[in-house]
């Protein structure tokens, strides 16, 4: 019998939902359950002084609003809680322990001043590729080093090409080495990175299938390959347009008129919201009030575009719906 599709939400409680958020929840909502399948909601909160008191809650809120029900996670529970990351320390401390004892990590002492100072090539996202300063210390030199500063832990990436198809943008393979560099695993503050907890995570929790915007298409193999260091199995990757502004800039939780709180004031109810987003996806020819629910059978990702799209203002005058 084929598997049963377990989709998720994963957001970031670092502020309210913005309109790229709630394209990428619907999206993931509408392909798990076009295929029968069911939605975890985890609590991306890894960092917690990032996220303030009562967004968890909020971001609930608005998921409700809009009528995307999840089946297991978040505060309601279910069979592999915790739900919030910040209450999983000692799991994702179980599956770095195995790393370190496999030989793949080693202490960072560098900070950001020093890697910027390095000059080390840039990634195309902005990232700093690490020039491996730290990579063949020995165990004398770093526990010199650790006297005066608390280490990072990085994860030892090979000169090895992962590659995948993703559900919706195809194939897709990047060089470790080359393009990711030696990624962080745990923070000198001793917080796990999201590139570990994600991983732990989505297997744990039974996923099978990611949706998620397209600013993490370039995490995939880094992930790919921890999925094969520990041993589990990968979901399916999917990813999605991002939504820009009008200047291509990506939404961000600083647009804050763009936020669920404003939106929410701004349209009547989540239907004309809806109905905006699904226009976008591509599921209508004209923005016009719909449900959730109504927008399965309109479902499926040859309808989804694959450019990043823009939202201009008269998109969001919720009187021309
Ligand atoms: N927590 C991440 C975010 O809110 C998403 C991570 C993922 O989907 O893998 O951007």
């Amino acid at each position: 019998m084929a598997q049963a599709v377990c989709g998720r939400f994963a957001p970031t409680p670092s502020g309210r939902m913005h309109l790229g958020n709630v394209f990428c929840a619907l999206l993931a909502w509408l392909s798990a359950k076009k295929q029968g399948g069911s939605i975890t909601l985890r609590i991306e909160d890894l960092d917690k002084p990032r996220c303030p008191k009562g967004s968890a809650e909020l971001l609930e809120d608005d998921l409700h609003w809009l009528g995307l029900d999840w089946d297991t996670g978040g505060s309601n529970g279910g069979k592999d809680a915790p739900y919030y990351q910040s209450r999983r320390f000692n799991i994702y401390e179980a599956y770095f322990t195995q790393l370190q004892k496999q030989g793949r990590t080693y202490p960072c002492f560098c900070n950001r001043a020093e890697l910027h100072a390095a000059q080390a090539p840039h990634l195309s996202d902005g990232r700093v590729l690490y020039p491996g300063t730290c990579r063949n210390l020995t165990p004398e030199q770093a526990a010199a080093k650790a006297l005066s500063r608390n280490p990072a832990q990085r994860l030892r990436l090979p000169d090895a090409t992962v590659g995948f198809t993703d559900g919706h943008y195809g194939p897709y393979a990047q060089n470790l080495a080359a393009e990711c560099g030696d990624i962080i695993l745990r923070r000198s503050d001793g917080v796990y990175a999201y590139q570990l907890a994600v991983v732990v995570d989505d297997a744990l929790m039974g996923i099978t299938e990611v949706v998620r915007g397209c600013d993490l298409l370039s995490s995939t193999p880094q992930q790919l390959y921890l999925y094969q260091l520990l041993g589990f199995e990968p979901p399916s990757f999917i990813h999605v347009p991002l939504l820009t502004a009008a200047n291509g800039r990506r939404l961000s939780k600083r647009d804050r008129d763009l936020d669920l709180g404003s939106l929410r004031q701004r349209f009547t109810g989540p239907q004309p919201l809806l109905g905006l987003l699904a226009f976008l996806a591509g599921l209508l020819p004209a923005p016009e009030p719909v449900s959730a629910q109504e927008l399965l059978p309109l479902f499926s990702w040859d309808k989804v575009p694959r450019s990043n799209i823009i939202i201009s203002d008269e998109l969001l005058n919720p009187f021309q719906l």
